[in-house]
């Protein structure tokens, strides 16, 4: 039972995505943290899909559990079905999709915060934030509605959609986060009263329907794998339990399909059409967004329905996939169809789509408005550059989406942990993961609608798969004190097999010679015709190293185990994309050591010699974190570059 105490080294305003993360990454540091929620029921809260991963997504996901973070283990263990996406493409951008329960999601996460030493829970709303004065204040506090004053030496406001938040589907409009949760307005204040800049942004949902009222015999069967893969580290190793209640007894999921050791249910795809399509535009003038009682900007990548229809006119159709809440739910998604048309609208669009033609809706589509902080306020740690001790995460940073709160939570929990216990920071950058891409992104641009993670973002994409999430970042996550000793040393161990077995396999020559070509063709892999090693062998096109190895064994030239299970696919991957893999590394080697260079945030660049004046004044208004960055401001040149090269070895000499 933890006791709650005045003091605090970190306090996370939140209980979302973000903030779940950002607290438990700081109380697994050994901080004394509390989070703060105005509604304990619901932590780790999906107000939208219930859905994690996907393209790009289940890359930070990945990233979160190598850094120990709890999302990837909880969605595992609430998932009614999974499903790899793109299996057709790379592994780069292959992505592990998973349909959860709603309720057992929020349910697991809430335990898992209120299991985590270290860390108090209390339901209540932050409503300011105390500083210290001087030239850059410090946090000393924050103030509760109920609670009184908290002393605190870091803060990490995980707010979400819930600042000057408003609500809206058709005509009308009123206050709140979302659907059944109020609306933030002083911790809004209390964050331009300090001088941050905000600014308004928009996301929206579609109606829920119930599922009794669908005909999806007519809609296109999407069952889930066989088997199913699961993003985080223990749910690959098979060592995640999956969490379920006894389906439904009546509706389209109530006969759930056992499907590789796993009871997974079905979703559907129908499609809009033409008829649907002409109700939409017969009441743009209703819908929010053009009638212009919406200022924020909307996802781009997570249209409304209204604002697809109006911006491809020549598209007849778009796809809908239909999809189940949880296992005791009859309620359905309808991904897609979000929307903020008014519900009399909502009602006549449902029924025009194939399988929807008696459907009945439960809950009606809206859009909510909310303030989002300009990102370039903040240092890579997720610190605000004008307080100290004043993180921000997730959507309240102007990203949507479960997955990209997860990653900035965790690196603003473990900095507000290190500013807080003086313990090495941890920046993530843009060659180890996508989180670090997404930071980098963040702190260094103007984003005029919301940010969603892209595999397209990441340049090295094939060096940051989800696969290599644990190489990539076990060794950091450990020193933080993030993750055991004994995961470290597991990830460390796997690491060295699959170095060993690349290295082995090509100091082994297969010739073009009788014996080589049985043993390899008695396991369906077609033989050397020239003298290759077995690297070379086993890095052909559709080989399996497996079979590979137990030829070689037959031929008593591999004495070693074949591994299994991950390691197996890792240094599967590894061979087949091996010469990719490498010139990629040394790109990003080359990145690493000319980009991540750190500049001081408060660099004055009219004293760089030999700038161009445009480049000091873009440079000066963006204060760049690296030379990266300063790099990718525009308007500046590869010479003025190069002349603030020149600037920071001088000074580096003279220092
Ligand atoms: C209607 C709607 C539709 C959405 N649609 C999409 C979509 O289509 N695609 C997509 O990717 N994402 C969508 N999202 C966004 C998705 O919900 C967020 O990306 C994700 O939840 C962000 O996580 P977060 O932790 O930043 O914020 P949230 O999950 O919103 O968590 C915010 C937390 O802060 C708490 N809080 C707020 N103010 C205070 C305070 N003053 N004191 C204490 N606690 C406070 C809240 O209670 C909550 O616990 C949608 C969200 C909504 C509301």
């Amino acid at each position: 039972m933890h006791s709650i105490t005045n003091t605090y080294d970190v306090v996370v305003i939140g209980a979302g995505h973000a903030g779940t993360e950002a607290a438990l990454a700081a109380a697994r540091m050994g901080a004394r943290t509390l989070i703060l929620t105005p509604n304990l029921d619901r932590v780790g809260f999906m107000p939208c899909n219930p859905s994690i991963g996907g393209p790009a997504k289940s890359q930070i996901v990945a990233e979160v559990d190598a850094l120990g973070g709890a999302m990837a283990e909880v969605a595992d263990a609430t998932a009614l079905q999974a499903r790899m996406l793109n299996t057709s493409k790379g592994p780069a951008v292959q992505a592990i999709r998973l349909q959860c329960d709603k309720s057992l999601y929020a349910i697991a996460m809430k335990e898992r915060v209120e299991l985590q030493p270290n860390l108090d829970l209390v339901q209540d709303e932050a409503i300011g934030i105390a500083l210290t004065t001087g030239a850059r204040p410090q946090v000393a506090g924050v103030t509760l509605r109920h609670g009184g004053q908290i002393a605190c030496s870091t803060i990490v406001v995980t707010a979400g959609t819930f600042l000057r938040a408003r609500m809206v589907s058709g005509e009308s409009s009123h206050a709140g986060g979302r659907a059944g949760d109020a609306n933030d307005q002083q911790l809004s204040a209390s964050l331009a009263d300090i001088g941050l800049r905000l600014k308004r942004f928009k996301t929206g949902t579609p109606p829920r329907l119930d599922a009794r009222s669908l005909d999806v015999s007519v809609c296109e069967l999407q069952p889930g794998d066989e088997p199913p893969r699961w993003i985080s580290r223990n749910g690959a190793k098979g060592g995640i339990d999956q969490i379920s209640l006894p389906s439904a007894d009546s509706g389209i999921f109530s006969e759930p399909v056992w499907l590789g050791g796993r009871w997974q249910v079905p979703c559907y795809q129908t499609a809009t059409n033409e008829a649907a399509h002409e109700i939409i535009r017969a009441n743009l003038h209703r819908a929010p967004m053009y009638n212009g009682s919406i200022e924020g900007t909307g996802p781009r990548y997570c249209p409304s329905i209204e604002d697809k229809v109006g911006r491809f006119a020549d598209k007849t159709s778009h796809p809908i996939f239909i999809e189940p809440e949880g296992w005791r739910s009859h309620e359905v998604y309808v991904q897609g169809l979000s929307t903020s048309l008014p519900a009399d609208v909502q009602h006549d669009v449902v029924r025009c789509v194939r399988g929807m033609e008696n459907a009945r809706i439960t809950r009606y589509g809206y859009a909510v408005e909310y303030d989002a902080l300009d990102a370039t306020e903040l240092l890579q740690t997720l610190e605000t550059r004008k307080v100290e001790g004043l993180f921000m995460a997730g959507q309240v940073n102007g990203t949507s989406g479960y997955e990209e709160a997860a990653g900035q939570g965790l690196v603003a929990g473990a900095n507000a942990t290190a500013r807080s216990l003086g313990t090495p920071e941890l920046i993530l950058s843009r060659t180890d993961s996508y989180i670090g891409v997404m930071i980098d992104d963040l702190t260094s641009q103007q984003f005029s609608e919301p940010y969603r993670m892209l595999t397209s973002r990441a340049e090295y994409r094939l060096i940051l798969r989800s696969d290599t999430a644990d190489a990539r970042l076990a060794e950091r996550a450990h020193a933080a004190g993030l993750i055991s000793e004994a995961r470290a040393h597991t990830v460390a161990t796997e690491q060295q097999t699959i170095a060993s077995i690349q290295s082995e396999l090509g100091s082994i020559w297969l010739g073009d010679n009788p014996r080589h070509a049985a043993a390899l063709q008695a396991e369906g892999v077609a033989p050397a015709n020239r003298s290759l090693t077995a690297l070379d062998v086993a890095r052909r096109p559709h080989t399996s190293l497996e079979a590979v190895l137990r030829a070689l064994q037959t031929l008593e030239m591999w004495k070693g185990e074949i591994p299994a299970g991950i390691t197996l696919e890792r240094t599967q991957i590894a061979i087949t994309y091996g010469a990719f893999i490498d010139k990629e590394e040394r790109e990003a080697e080359r990145h690493r050591r000319a980009a991540e260079d750190r500049l001081d945030p408060e660099m004055d660049y009219t004293l760089v010699r030999g700038l161009r004046i445009e480049a000091q004044q873009r440079l000066n208004a963006n204060k760049p974190l690296t030379v990266g960055q300063a790099q990718r401001t525009p308007g500046v040149t590869p010479g003025d570059i190069s002349a603030l090269l020149v600037h920071l070895s001088v000074a580096r000499a003279t220092r």
